[in-house]
């Protein structure tokens, strides 16, 4: 994600509450996820009104049991749950503290696969996540012409039934039907059902907080992709041809990481630029974008920033491909290569003095006494903010300048190449760089992300 107020970075540092819960384990976000399965497909089946906001839902959750069990809950907030089957029969459920939970007739077997169904409607609501500043609400967003789900890291629950957590990545379907003239985008390859109903397909693994699904007013545009990747860029009707030298940088900047990382991970690219009338009810897509995975979404603010595209690509292979663990100790590896890709792409087109002005120019900012904030773990509040796009970048320029490119560049590789399409850590990445460097390179992490003070740079 990528939020352009200053106001994100809160400076209000509170102990995470660590209370026990049934959540899957994250300390920042303790409630969040669940135990006892791992989700391995979802099928989204959705209809969706844009001028009444009437939503009606069908997600099917294919899962396997981790453990044997006699009960077990899924994330989901807000509508009315018409019904809930299990392997085909209906099942009783309750709905306490954001989980739908569910009572099987008999316990379902560890290693057991199984098939959830929940049958659902009603008008989405925004929601407000820890990790954003009060008011600036996310998940289902409704604006005048269209609706759009921006819910990283926490909010995907509040439009579909999920294990809403990074260490469950599973693959989707989704089938959206929105009456004419709307126009219904959502993760992955679409093919046309019918002249109202579209069907994507994403085929690798993705965080349930990165499908989204827009439906409004937009023109497609097509792009020739790196190596014929298929590429579809939608823009408001209207619009077309205002975004196009933004757009013409991505195939480059993709080529520049690619060559550098490891191949593009997912099996189609593409971006939504929405139109001006979010910004009137949305603070977040005001001023966001963010790295829903293979087609980000952008608020207005994306058209004409090649660096914010460059930086929402960058996530598909930090971010998308390779998640966090926990939010609150991954978060700096990902928005800081993403902030850092934006120093490259900057170095890449205008030159290497260009980016030496730019790592400046951050870490002037960031080194005076009292503004250096560790990255290496943020609270829910801090996470969006400074530390973990400017400390973290601000890390990986440091990087790179200890270990030079060849070796840097070889860090991040298999640091990917490690994890894909599964879930890293900074543990990992500390192994991997020491790996590559061929010495303990504990000491280099361990300054830039938990020292009081910023680190000289090198
Ligand atoms: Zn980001």
């Amino acid at each position: 994600m990528k939020v352009y107020l200053s106001a994100v970075a809160c400076l209000l540092v509170m102990s995470v509450a660590r209370a026990q819960s049934d959540g899957i384990g994250d300390p920042t976000f303790s409630k969040l996820g669940n135990k006892g399965y791992l989700a391995s497909h979802y099928d989204l089946k959705i209809n969706y009104n844009p001028t009444s906001n009437l939503f009606v839902g069908d997600v099917k959750m294919d899962a396997v049991a981790t453990t044997g069990l006699k009960t077990f809950s899924v994330d989901f907030t807000g509508f009315t749950i018409k019904r809930v089957r299990l392997n085909g029969a209906t099942v009783p459920f309750t709905r306490t503290d954001a989980k739908l939970r569910i009572q099987p007739v008999k316990p379902i077997a560890k290693g057991e696969k199984f098939v959830l169904e929940t049958e659902y409607s009603g008008n989405p609501k925004t929601a407000q996540s820890a990790s954003l500043p009060p008011g600036m609400k996310s998940g289902w967003i409704s604006y005048p012409g269209g609706a759009v789900a921006v819910c990283e890291p926490d909010l995907a629950h509040t439009w579909f039934p999920c294990n809403d957590h990074p260490l469950n990545k599973a693959t989707f379907d989704v089938e959206v039907t929105a009456p004419s003239p709307f126009v219904s985008i959502s993760n992955g390859i679409g093919t046309a059902v019918t002249q109202n109903t579209t069907h994507f397909v994403l085929d690798k693994p993705s965080m349930t907080c990165m499908v989204t699904v827009a439906v409004g007013k937009f023109a497609s545009i097509k792009q020739k992709g790196l190596n014929d990747l298929p590429m579809t860029n939608y823009v408001p009707r209207g619009t077309e041809g205002q975004s196009q030298h933004s757009f013409d940088a991505t195939p480059k900047f993709m080529k520049f990481l690619a060559d550098r990382i490891g191949p593009y991970p997912f099996s189609s690219y593409g971006v939504v630029i929405l139109p001006n009338e979010v910004t009137g009810v949305s603070m977040l897509m005001a001023a966001a974008a963010i790295e829903t995975t293979s087609i980000p979404v952008f608020g207005p603010i994306g058209v004409g920033n090649p660096e914010t595209l460059c930086h929402e690509l960058t996530h598909q292979w930090m971010g998308d491909c390779v998640s966090v663990r926990n939010w609150g100790d991954d978060i700096w590896w990902v928005e800081g290569f993403a902030q850092y890709s934006e120093w490259l792409f900057v170095e890449m087109t205008e030159g290497k003095s260009a980016y030496d002005q730019a790592v400046k120019a951050a870490y002037g900012q960031y080194s005076a006494p009292g503004k250096w904030l560790k990255p290496g773990h943020l609270t829910a509040q801090e996470m969006f903010g400074a530390p973990s796009y400017v400390g973290g970048a601000l890390t990986y320029h440091a990087l790179r300048k200890t270990l030079g490119d060849v070796k840097f560049y070889a860090t991040i590789k298999a640091f990917i190449e490690k994890n894909r399409y599964g879930n890293g850590s900074t543990k990992d990445l500390i192994e991997v760089a020491s790996k590559v460097a061929g010495r303990d390179m504990k000491p280099f992490f361990v300054t830039w992300l938990s020292g009081d003070t910023a680190p000289k740079l090198p």
